[in-house]
């Protein structure tokens, strides 16, 4: 009988431990996707990863054609749509690669429950809970997790593609990605997306190789949002297009700062063993002490929430990056820390607000990265109390040099010079006032903070 290949966030056929696994079985193999939107509950895709999913999945099942199978498609909820198709294909074993989401483990339990799950690491450079303090103790801070990360490290070698899967006598039958309507249509927002991203596994080989060669700079030019710095695997990666293992060989041994990027790869494991301890660190502050704080709500606030979404708070570098990722789907790290600071403390509104917006327009939307830099920026996390750490968007955007960033997402800006496009004079023609001046920011963020400890 046939083997059922469960893809999830793992679209790719290189260093494809579940899959290599199902084709050495023997059995011909059915790899199958399944469209969840009801497991995940509030966390069901957002937009931007549906117009990513699409794409993939096309990618994807282009990829198995070419190898001889095929991707079959399927609605609904996991559990009971593996077992319905173990039913008619009379299949037994399920293959799949270990996910960290609450609601992809809720989902794993729940399958093999019913069928035989054949769970494999490949995700993340070290398998989950392998990463432990000498009493045996998963971490709560990075930097030691890291320390200890890299014990294990290099990762394993990546492996090749299977030359062939072997196909089933009888396909099931499988829906139309069409039809799951994952694409927007009226309006269509995703003109930006189609212009910066291939998404798929070759896509994310090209982004790879494209960026191993400035690998070296890595450290020099990160925080510069101008300069196109960082990979921008991140999507890539989210999706398991590309494994951390086949990154880390591709760029190991550059030289240069490259050490400082493999650290940032050990953040996005870090993310994922935070999630196992802490699966509800999406929705609720790690530092209980924050339930109390009063974050605005009302008219006032929504009507702020919005300008910020919509990049216009009057604060250029915000307002760049909240323009950069609805455009894109992406916005460039130091200015997601400087807008996700900004929403938390200058306009004082719940991070999780932020969370949620960023969780619907991302394509590198990923439940743990994103829980986890919320709560890092907002303090309310278990590896930091920065609260009164306020950043200052003006400075910043001085510091890392952002003017050109600026020049391209705020046109309204790009006649102001280098100096002052940071910090423009009012009035500036059809570029809204600030939301709030950043002193009286500070004063109320910080008063609020104090009432919380009082
Ligand atoms: P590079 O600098 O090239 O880094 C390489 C890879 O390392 C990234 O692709 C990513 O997989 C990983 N990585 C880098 N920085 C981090 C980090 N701080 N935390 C976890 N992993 C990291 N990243 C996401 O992938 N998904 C999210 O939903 C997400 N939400 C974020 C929300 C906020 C408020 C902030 C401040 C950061 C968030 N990040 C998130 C982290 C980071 O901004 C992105 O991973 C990074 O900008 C992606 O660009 P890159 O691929 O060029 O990164």
């Amino acid at each position: 009988s046939p083997v059922i290949v469960w893809l999830r966030q793992d679209l790719r056929l290189r260093d494809q431990p579940a899959l290599r696994a199902a084709c050495e079985s023997g059995a011909p193999v059915i790899p199958v996707y399944v469209l969840d939107d009801d497991t995940p509950g509030r966390h069901a895709m957002g937009g931007a990863s549906r117009w990513w999913l699409h794409h993939s999945l096309d990618a994807l099942a282009k990829d198995l054609a070419a190898k001889g199978s095929r991707l079959i498609l399927r609605r609904g909820r996991s559990a009971p749509a593996l077992a319905a198709l173990a039913e008619e294909t009379g299949a037994d074993t399920v293959y799949a690669i270990d996910h960290a989401e609450p609601w992809w483990r809720a989902a794993q339990a729940e399958v093999a429950r019913a069928l035989s799950l054949d769970l494999h690491p490949g995700n993340y450079l070290a398998p989950f809970g392998s990463v432990r303090t000498g009493g045996g103790t998963p971490f709560k801070i990075y930097t030691p997790f890291w320390r200890a990360l890299q014990q294990q490290m290099p990762p394993h070698r990546p492996a090749l593609a299977p030359r062939h899967v072997p196909a089933p006598a009888h396909w099931p039958q499988s829906e139309t990605l069409f039809d799951w309507k994952l694409l927007p249509t009226r309006p269509d927002w995703a003109g930006g997306m189609r212009r910066e991203w291939t998404p798929g596994e070759e896509g994310a080989q090209e982004r790879l190789e494209d960026f191993a060669d400035r690998a070296a700079r890595y450290e020099q030019q990160r925080n510069l949002p101008s300069v196109e710095g960082t990979s921008m695997l991140s999507p890539h990666l989210h999706f398991g297009e590309i494994s951390p293992a086949q990154v880390w060989h591709a760029v190991a041994g550059k030289g240069g700062t490259v050490g400082t990027f493999l650290g940032e790869i050990g953040w996005r494991d870090y993310a994922a063993n935070v999630i196992l301890q802490f699966p509800d660190y999406g929705t609720c502050n790690a530092r209980k002490d924050f339930d109390k704080l009063t974050w605005r709500g009302g008219k006032a606030a929504e009507a702020d929430l919005k300008a910020w979404q919509q990049g216009r708070t009057g604060y250029p570098i915000v307002d760049a990056g909240m323009r950069q990722l609805w455009a894109t789907g992406w916005m460039h790290n130091r200015v997601r820390m400087i807008a996700a600071s900004f929403l938390i403390k200058h306009l004082l509104i719940d991070w999780r607000r932020g969370e949620e917006w960023f969780w619907d327009t991302l394509v590198d939307a990923d439940y743990a990265s994103n829980a986890v830099n919320w709560q890092w920026t907002a303090g309310t996390g278990v590896d930091s109390n920065m609260f009164v750490r306020i950043m200052a968007p003006l400075g910043q955007s001085d510091k890392f040099d952002a003017a050109g960033y600026i020049r391209e997402w705020v046109p309204e800006l790009a006649q102001l010079s280098d100096t002052e496009i940071h910090d423009p004079t009012f009035p500036v023609k059809g570029y809204p006032e600030r939301l709030i001046d950043h002193r009286a920011a500070r004063e109320r963020a910080l008063a609020a903070y104090a009432s919380l400890k009082s």
